[in-house]
């Protein structure tokens, strides 16, 4: 079914309308009416092809909240008419170790992500959520607890099941210590999450901007990061750090915070390598780790925990016609602090 969307041809072209190709709905698919998605810099890297791999064109979006309109005949844990969400993966092998375990995103015969992926029933690649509807299989389809704003929720799924799924592998909770540096879509969860666990959350930022933000999320402490001497007052102090940064950054200065044993789970993706000096991390036995989202399990266990905290994104509202201003902004850190696109815009224009 041809269907209105908005992303982009070309690394250097904007994003602007566009019609896709869905899926009619198989026995275990349903569809989805979108309403909101959220924008992650994973989008943006992806639109402007900084990671190498996007084919064009490319409609972004992996945070989607919708409303099923339509359900396959052996549909089982849906109905129509429920408020669904669908993040960064829409299929997996199922099979492997890593599927029977729940780690869907580790798949070793690879798993479909949301958008610019291969697509498994039409060819070409997978179109995201800038888009007004979706078909996806149930079992990987989220249910939206009924006390969150829809909206609001959106982020949740790649900004808030990227961060709770690090937290809780490592053991992030009361007693603990915990850094979070870069204060954006996925810091800002990663505050709200670490702190809804009950740990004591320092938060480091290169932007004196957000100081009050950052405590009213949550932050027990918040350092500048570019200040070496607020830097230094941290040293060997923190269980774990999670990493949200977007760009290039010096990650030997957050090695140096970690007490022994401490750990760094990089979540922030820039194409750049990060230099790291090996005697950071071999006194003190640190080490320097990474985290890819979260296994559709563990996206559920997140949404009911954040409906029990009441725990939502910040957000700023948008039409289609601002995805290219907010990106501009993105790129600035100039972001309060994710991007939701009200999709009924796509509708209208
Ligand atoms: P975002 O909203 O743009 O936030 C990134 C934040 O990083 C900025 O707000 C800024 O915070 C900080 N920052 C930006 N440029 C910086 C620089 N040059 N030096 C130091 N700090 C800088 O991005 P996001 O959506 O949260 O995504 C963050 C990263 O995670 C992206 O690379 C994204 O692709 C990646 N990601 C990974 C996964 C995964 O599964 N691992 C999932 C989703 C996203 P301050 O102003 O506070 O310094
Ligand atoms: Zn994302
Ligand atoms: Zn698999």
């Amino acid at each position: 079914m041809s269907t209105k969307a908005f992303g982009t041809y070309a690394a250097d072209q904007p994003l602007e309308h566009l019609a896709i190709e869905r899926r009619s709905v198989t026995p275990h698919d349903v569809a989805i009416e979108i309403l909101f998605c959220g924008i992650c810099h994973s989008d943006l890297h992806s639109a402007r092809n900084e990671w190498h791999g996007t084919v064009y064109p490319i409609v972004p979006g992996h945070e989607i909240v919708g409303k099923i309109t339509q359900i396959g005949s052996h549909v089982t844990r849906y109905k129509v008419g429920d408020i669904v969400g669908v993040g960064c993966l829409v299929d997996s092998c199922r099979t492997c170790e890593h599927c029977e375990a729940d780690l869907e995103q580790f798949c070793d015969n690879g798993h479909t992500q949301t958008f610019n992926s291969p697509d498994k029933h039409l060819g070409g690649m997978t179109f995201g959520g800038y888009s007004e509807s979706i078909v996806v299989d149930e079992n990987f389809v989220l249910r939206i607890p009924e006390n969150l704003d829809l909206a609001a929720t959106a982020p949740l799924l790649c900004a808030g099941i990227t961060t709770y799924s690090p937290m809780k592998h490592w053991n992030v909770g009361p007693g603990k210590k915990v850094g979070v540096v870069g204060v954006g879509g996925l810091g800002h969860m990663a505050i709200k999450i670490a702190k809804a666990l009950g740990a004591y959350v320092v938060v480091f930022t290169t932007s004196a901007s957000k100081f009050e933000d950052a405590k009213r999320l949550g932050a027990d402490e918040v350092v500048l990061s570019t200040d070496p001497d607020q830097m230094q007052l941290h040293t060997k102090t923190l269980h774990f750090i999670l990493d949200a940064v977007s760009a290039q950054h010096d990650i030997n200065a957050y090695l140096n915070l970690l007490k022994v044993d401490g750990a760094i789970a990089l979540v922030g993706a820039p194409m750049e390598p990060l230099p790291v000096v090996s005697f950071n991390l071999i006194m003190g036995r640190r080490s320097f780790a990474g985290s890819l989202i979260g296994g559709l399990a563990e996206t559920q266990e997140m949404l009911d925990f954040c409906a029990k905290h009441h725990v939502v994104s910040d957000i700023e509202l948008i039409g289609v016609e601002d995805v290219n201003n907010a990106y501009e902004r993105l790129l600035k850190g100039d972001v309060r602090y994710r991007f939701v696109i009200d999709m009924a815009s796509l509708k209208k224009s």
